[in-house]
């Protein structure tokens, strides 16, 4: 969650800003989650509307079974007319009846369960009861109150966090990367981790229920994501021990991260770098191209992904972009530090949103492109701005050294079609 914001040392201007705001909801995590964790299911307890969200973010799945799905609250159960526990049990009895593939199952909370004050968790403990050991029953809130779509994952990640087995005393340390990432970044990392002699790695969430790695006073982690603070805050609280980074966004987040990590495991300086100077080499060559296209062009971003800083870090420093304001919903000061030393004095950035006063900032600055969230790009466009939805950040693999000119490319594409368009 937010920290105060009373910045005593240089760098970046930072204030908060309350009113109107125009984010997604949690929800839409699902869409991710339910690809990288191969036997989960998320049953969404929400009303038609978190149904259509669902539907039209991850696309309607004809011919595989799909891993996702809403039990609506219908107006009997918003009355009380109906005992929502038990059609909830029956609900789910139904499901894991029809799907025997189903190993872990997250019960996922909406606005309209938390104005009901359904309680899920408990829900899920007795449902767990039931089902254990076929399967662990869940839950975590989507809801879009007071949140942003990343927090999604967040809440997902610290649900599991309570979930993973206990680490013995006697074990070695070990090292966990936290966050939900592309199963071929994920093999990518883990190949440099290897080559490093770091044999001790796991991924949360792992890809199968039964694989979630152990925790304990032993386990250092480095976080994936920069919207992790309750998934961290849990870890803490089952004594792991947080590695501080920059993210793994760009050739320079991706070495500084893979270094906090060499650096904790005591890997020599020769072995890290042999075992990262071609990739190194590789990426800095494939932006050329993106460099070209982007440096000196002005950029702003609208609070969305909370991926904002550390792609504004490599947008500016790697690419050579002029950063204007930067939105970001939450900021959290101590897993962003890292990050937010290396932005330039100048740059605004605002924790919060009141969209009316920020479009009016927008509009003053008239930036060559706007980072946003789909609703606001489409008037935006039609105002004259290029834009950039920031949710794609979230559905491209984007991490590591091999994607950086596939991040670089996410900035490059609106400026070219504005240009075709303009011709
Ligand atoms: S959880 Fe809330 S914001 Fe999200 S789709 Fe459902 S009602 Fe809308």
């Amino acid at each position: 969650m937010s920290l105060p914001l009373c910045d005593e040392r240089p760098g970046p201007n930072l204030r908060q800003e309350r009113g109107q705001r125009e984010v997604f909801c949690g929800l839409t995590g699902i869409v991710w989650l339910h690809r990288k964790i191969q036997d989960a299911f998320f049953l969404v307890v929400g009303s038609r509307t978190c149904a259509h969200l669902i539907q039209s973010a991850a696309g309607v799945m004809i011919f595989a079974e799909p891993r996702f799905a809403t039990a609506i609250i219908e107006e009997r159960d918003l009355a009380g007319l109906a005992d929502i526990d038990t059609e909830l049990d029956r609900v789910v009895s139904r499901l894991i009846e029809r799907r025997p593939d189903i190993k872990m199952l997250f019960l996922v909370g909406s606005c309209p369960s938390e104005v009901i004050k359904l309680d899920l968790s408990r829900a899920a403990q007795r449902l767990s009861q039931t089902l254990m050991p076929q399967v662990r029953v869940l839950s975590y809130s989507g809801s879009g109150i007071e949140t942003t779509f990343t927090q999604g994952e967040d809440a997902c990640l610290a649900a599991l966090v309570a979930q993973c087995p206990q680490m013995p005393e006697q074990a070695a340390p070990s090292l966990l990367v936290v966050g939900a990432l592309a199963d071929a970044v994920e093999d990518q990392f883990r190949r440099y981790f290897e080559q490093m002699g770091l044999t001790r790695v796991d991924f949360l969430p792992a890809r199968h229920a039964a694989d979630m790695p152990a925790i304990g006073p032993k386990t250092r982690f480095l976080l994936a994501q920069p919207f992790l603070s309750d998934t961290a805050r849990a870890l803490e609280e089952r004594g792991a021990i947080h590695i501080p980074a920059l993210f793994p966004l760009g050739v320079e987040g991706t070495e500084a991260w893979l270094r906090a990590a060499a650096k904790v495991f005591d890997v020599g300086e020769q072995v890290f770098q042999d075992t990262i100077a071609s990739a190194i080499a590789r990426a800095q060559a494939s932006l050329h191209r993106a460099r070209e296209k982007l440096a000196g062009r002005s950029l702003f971003f609208f609070p969305d992904s909370q991926l904002e800083v550390p792609i504004a870090r490599f947008l500016s420093r790697e690419l050579g972009m002029e950063l204007t304001e930067i939105g970001v919903p939450y900021l959290h000061r101590r897993h962003l530090a890292a990050e937010l030393d290396l932005l330039p004095d100048h740059v605004q950035i605002v924790e919060g949103q009141d969209v009316e006063l920020q479009l009016d900032r927008c509009r003053a600055i008239k930036p060559d492109l706007t980072v946003c969230g789909l609703g606001l790009a489409n008037p935006l466009e039609a105002e004259g701005f290029t834009t950039k939805w920031s949710i794609e950040l979230v559905f491209t693999p984007v991490q590591g050294f091999e994607q950086a000119a596939d991040l670089a490319e996410l900035f490059t594409r609106p400026l070219m079609r504005r240009e075709l368009l303009e011709v």
